[in-house]
């Protein structure tokens, strides 16, 4: 959002805090004096018309914004009606009709859209004549015209000359109604063409789509501040992870639907080719995640949650009926299979400066240049479910990034690194995997320890450890879990002891990936004595520097659910380092812990979509090939994971230009379990598109089936994770 987006959807948050909300339209219906504010002081019926026809020439963003703040309140104001007939004009209309209709709509003409049913038209001479019922039109009450969508085009009916019957619907909170027209004659002049019929929906299915965000968001609100308050078992129920892991899910989908809703908007206003599915995806998502949290949000107040005296229906009942406004999702999902079946729905592109575009270049033509001869065989080696495979030949490799100073790219200039940004940082991954380059085996040091040295460690340190990550010639593995102390991180219990003057280790690690092929182990080990009272755990723990090679280090090779070896077992016995191998303070280990692990999910995450989006593709040949395409329900599931991943894609990019202060926003928090979750899923479906092949397929889409079981487990698992956006994110008590 620009600076100005930001005050016009603040402005509107406190418009309509003020104003009358859900249960005045059932008494009263809407507010007639809250319309005429809107479109008087705040301007929104000529938000987004242009200048040249008297309106301020926004665009979708600012309009959506509206929205989102409607959905957010539920006041009663016919906000849609009046913007569904304005889209169809500035899509459909002629520059006469334009020039004509738009001015009265931005001075507040109140009209609105009929879609639903069956109208017939004929001509007749130079006019048209409309006979039929269309049913469910929102907004309809006091409009002066109805704008009717026929197969022969979408027709300019004052509404005087139809008749209207008020329908109950399930929203009691939009009125609809059906209406009746009898030979209705209506000039050739109000006629509009259904050339931009297309754009007309996807600007309807946007501003519904931030209708649906703001409504989420409120229910979200609702159940978070009763679980805060709310007590049972003597304890307020935001503490019991069942509903705090809900809200944790809901948030989720929020910040995640908010980022579809912004893009579709942003699709339309740059005219993007890919509109469409840009604005269907925001559509499909934002519906879901609407329903979801109006759901879940009468769950987490329980009986109240069910009274037509709380407020949580309103939301749930708006969610739903806006799923039913404009095509069910279903359908959506359906036409949307057949773009990303035909590889014809790319991922959303970045910003970049052109300082950036030629580091792109610089990068591809390094790639280019350098995966050749030996290396050219390890293309795709070393990824998911292969992470110890061809482990020489990527030795050797990183030595060749370490050569071309590909490695610690954001790290200061002075410590070695290139002191890049963190977009190229991503442009170099995103380039690295489209390249299919071989996975890291250096990464743990490059990507964990080496930031943490730079963030806690001492000068001589620096010196020491820095560069041979830099070139390639020592590989780092982290030896922080034990069979005690998993998620519970602070329970471990592996001791070192100052012994003439070096550190003695003692105790055992487990789980600890490229231990076998890794010169140096960065270790939590308990150094104090105060370590076994639990309220204390946390303290007494420092990070150690280890190396491996050594007669006290054993290292026994697990075997995981894929038959590699990418983990194991690593047993200290006696094992000894130098006394000034401690990284932080002694006893201070676990804030250089907690730093550890931000940087774990860091950079390398915004830029894995690539290599999902590689093996989202491998997925959709495969279905093409078994024909699995063929079937409805696969097909939903196709579009579902590139809708996935696409919002994953814009989550991301939010989080690049987000906070740089340190502090994690709440699109950052959810980036761990929404990227597991998704992959997982992709996991699952890689072996649904195989039908009975899956039974004795041993290729890339059952190792990628098995791999990512263990992305809802490792760098946190999905439970911590919730706990997490819980606590940090939603403030709900420990
Ligand atoms: C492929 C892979 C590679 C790994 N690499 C490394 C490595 O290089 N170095 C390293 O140190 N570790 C590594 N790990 C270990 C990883 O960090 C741990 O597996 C993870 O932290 C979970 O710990 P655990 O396995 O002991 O499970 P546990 O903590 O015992 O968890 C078991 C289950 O209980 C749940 N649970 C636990 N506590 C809570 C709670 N408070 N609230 C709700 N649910 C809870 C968990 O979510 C999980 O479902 C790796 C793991 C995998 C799978």
């Amino acid at each position: 959002m620009t600076e100005e987006q930001r005050q016009l959807a603040e402005i509107a948050r406190a418009f309509l805090s003020a104003a009358p909300g859900p249960r005045a339209t059932l008494e009263s219906g809407y507010s007639a004096d809250t319309w005429d504010r809107a479109v008087e002081e705040q301007g929104w019926t000529a938000l987004c018309i242009p200048e040249e026809h008297d309106g301020f020439g926004f665009g979708m963003a600012e309009l959506g914004l509206c929205f989102e703040e409607l959905g957010r309140h539920l006041t009663g104001i016919p906000l849609l009606g009046s913007s569904l007939a304005t889209f169809a004009v500035l899509e459909c209309g002629t520059d006469v009709q334009k020039g004509d209709w738009l001015p009265s709509l931005a001075a507040g003409l109140r009209a609105t859209v009929a879609l639903d049913g069956a109208i017939s038209a004929a001509r007749n001479g130079d006019a048209w004549v409309l006979s039929g019922a269309k049913l469910r039109v929102a907004d309809l009450a006091g409009t002066d015209v109805v704008i009717v969508v026929t197969d022969e085009g979408l027709f300019w009916v004052p509404t005087g000359l139809v008749t209207p019957q008020p329908v109950d619907g399930l929203d009691p909170t939009r009125p609809l109604a059906n209406i009746l027209l009898s030979n209705v004659r209506i000039p050739e002049a109000g006629r509009m063409d259904r050339a931009g019929f297309e754009r007309f929906q996807a600007r309807a299915w946007t501003v519904l789509a931030f209708e649906q965000v703001g409504l989420a968001d409120a229910a979200l609100d609702q159940a978070v501040d009763y679980a805060k308050v709310r007590q049972q078992f003597g304890k307020p129920i935001g503490s019991f992870q069942a509903v705090k892991h809900m809200c944790a899910d809901m948030l989720l989908q929020v910040e995640s639907a908010r980022s579809a809703a912004y893009a579709a908007a942003e699709a339309i206003d740059s005219n993007d080719p890919g509109l469409l599915d840009a604005c269907r995806a925001a559509r499909i998502y934002c519906t879901d995640a609407a329903m979801h949290c109006g759901g879940q949000n009468i769950q987490v107040h329980g009986g109240i949650g069910f009274t037509w005296e709380h407020d949580a229906h309103f939301f749930f009942k708006r969610a739903r009926a806006n799923q039913a406004l404009l095509g069910e999702p279903r359908a959506h999902r359906e036409t949307l299979s057949a773009s990303v079946l035909a590889g014809a729905a790319p991922l959303p592109e970045f910003d970049i400066s052109s300082d950036d575009e030629a580091f792109r270049e610089e990068v591809r033509g390094w790639l280019e240049d350098n995966l050749t001869g030996e290396f050219a065989e390890l293309r795709g080696r070393g990824w998911a479910g292969d992470m110890d495979g061809a482990v020489e030949g990527r030795r050797a490799w990183e030595k060749r990034l370490g050569e071309g100073r590909w490695t610690g790219l954001t790290w200061p200039v002075e410590l070695g690194g290139r002191g890049a940004t963190l977009a190229q940082e991503v442009i170099f991954l995103e380039e690295y995997t489209r390249a299919n380059a071989p996975g890291r085996v250096g990464h743990i040091g490059e990507g964990l320890l080496g930031p943490t040295i730079i963030a806690f460690g001492t000068d001589e340190q620096k010196k020491r450890f820095l560069p041979p990550i830099l070139d390639g010639s020592e590989l780092w593995c982290q030896g922080y879990s034990e069979p005690g102390a998993g998620s519970d991180l602070a329970n471990v219990q592996c001791r070192a002891e100052m012994e003439d003057g070096r550190w003695k280790v003692n105790g055992q690690k487990v789980w600890t990936s490229l231990a076998e092929i890794s010169e140096w182990c960065f270790s939590l080990c308990r150094t104090s004595m105060f370590e076994r009272d639990a309220p204390k755990k946390h303290r007494g723990i420092s990070c150690l520097l280890i190396p491996m090679d050594q007669p006290g280090v054993s290292i026994v090779p697990i075997e995981q659910i894929t038959g590699g070896s990418e983990f194991a077992e690593v047993w200290f016995d006696n094992a000894e380092t130098a006394a000034e191998n401690v990284v932080g303070d002694i006893d201070g280990g676990w804030r250089v812990a907690m730093g550890t692990l931000s940087f774990e999910r860091g950079a390398s995450t915004l830029a894995q979509q690539l290599s999902f989006a590689n093996e989202l593709g491998q997925v959709l040949t495969a279905a093409k090939r078994t024909g699995a395409a063929q079937d409805p329900v696969v097909r939903q599931q196709l579009a579902q994971a590139w809708l996935g991943l696409r919002i994953m894609r814009l989550n991301a990019l939010r989080t690049l230009n987000g906070h740089h202060d340190g502090t994690l926003s709440r699109e950052a928090l959810i980036t761990k379990l929404y990227w597991a979750n998704w992959h997982r899923d992709l996991g699952e479906l890689a072996l649904d598109v195989l039908g009975p092949e899956a039974l004795t397929e041993k290729g890339p889409l059952e190792r990628l089936f098995l791999w990512t079981r263990c992305d809802t487990i490792y760098a946190g698992t999905n439970e911590i994770q919730r706990n997490i956006i819980g606590e940090r994110g939603l403030g709900l008590p420990r």
